[in-house]
């Protein structure tokens, strides 16, 4: 009998296991005709001064108008993406088009700030990763200090001596780099300084309960102190709550993002909210 069990479990993990590779696969192969047949877009969340209150740059975030399933989002695919090797293919179309939308709006005379695009391992991985981004900057005709790279401590740690040159040359010709989920991976303190960090964003794991946990406040109030210890900027991210913006703006933290202040959203709807206000005053206050 009990072999009977064991023989049903093992089928039953075969048929989710195979299920789960089925789907994966569905996915893998939908995404890649995705990227050719425009069903990618990006939705930016605006991120604000927490002093003055005005828009400082947005985070692109990627998402997906699948034809049957409808609105999908980065969990539902980056992983696939990465693991079936198809993450160059779409990072190439995310920082593309958070490229075009950046020389639009420079040209329009737009004051945007900077847009902020997500990197995985595997595209700072790349042998070539410093010159297509710098192919992208020339082919849209984007300043580079108008964009902002954001990657994890993990993306650091792993990095090879050709990343940290590449992002060495970046920096030097503007492209402003950001630690993104601080203080969830390996953080060492060195990397701070060995690449030329310029933000590190406050992981929404910490904020979330700034208010009710006293560990959590001690993390972030750290991480804050050691942000502007170095000179980096430092965002807060996940913001939901005044009560949690009144403890970042009084304990010093530069900026925040969340959706207290804005969700992700078209370009269109940033623009209209934020980049055609008649006075420059606060957006948020
Ligand atoms: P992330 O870079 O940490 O992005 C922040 C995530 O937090 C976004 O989820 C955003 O919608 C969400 N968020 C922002 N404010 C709040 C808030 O106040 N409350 C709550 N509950 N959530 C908030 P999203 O868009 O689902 O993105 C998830 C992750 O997917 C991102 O995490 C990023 O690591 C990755 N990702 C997004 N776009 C790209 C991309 O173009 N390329 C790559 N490689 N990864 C991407
Ligand atoms: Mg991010
Ligand atoms: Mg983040
Ligand atoms: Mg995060």
């Amino acid at each position: 009998k009990a072999k009977e069990a064991g023989r049903g479990t093992h089928a039953f993990f075969e048929d989710s296991m195979t299920l789960q590779l089925k789907q994966e696969m569905d996915i893998a192969r939908e995404l890649s005709q995705a990227i050719k047949q425009d069903e990618l877009l990006i939705h930016y969340q605006p991120q604000f001064d927490l002093q003055e209150g005005r828009l400082v740059g947005m985070e692109a975030l990627v998402r997906w108008r699948h034809p049957s399933r409808g609105l999908l989002y980065p969990g539902d695919f980056i992983a696939v993406a990465e693991k079936r090797g198809l993450i160059r293919g779409l990072s190439d179309w995310v920082l593309t088009d958070a490229c075009r939308q950046s020389r639009a709006w420079a040209e329009q005379g737009l004051d945007f700030g900077r847009i902020a695009v997500n990197l995985c391992a595997h595209q700072v991985g790349d042998l070539a990763f410093g010159d297509r981004i710098l192919e992208i900057l020339r082919d849209t005709g984007a300043l580079p200090g108008h964009l902002e790279l954001e990657f994890t401590e993990t993306v650091l740690i792993e990095a090879t001596a050709q990343t940290q040159s590449d992002i060495v040359r970046l920096s030097e010709l503007g492209v402003h780099f950001a630690i993104d989920d601080f203080g969830t991976g390996f953080s060492s303190l060195q990397y701070l300084r060995k690449f030329r960090t310029d933000k590190i964003k406050i992981d929404r794991e910490f904020v979330k309960d700034v208010i009710l946990d006293a560990g959590d406040a001690e993390i972030v109030k750290a991480t804050i102190a050691l942000g502007t210890a170095l000179g980096l900027i430092t965002v807060a991210e996940g913001v939901e709550t005044e009560e949690q913006a009144d403890f970042l703006r009084r304990h010093g933290c530069r900026q925040a993002q969340g959706y207290l202040y804005a969700r992700p959203i078209p370009a269109s709807d940033v623009e209209q909210r934020w980049l055609r206000l008649t006075s420059p005053a606060a957006a948020i206050a």
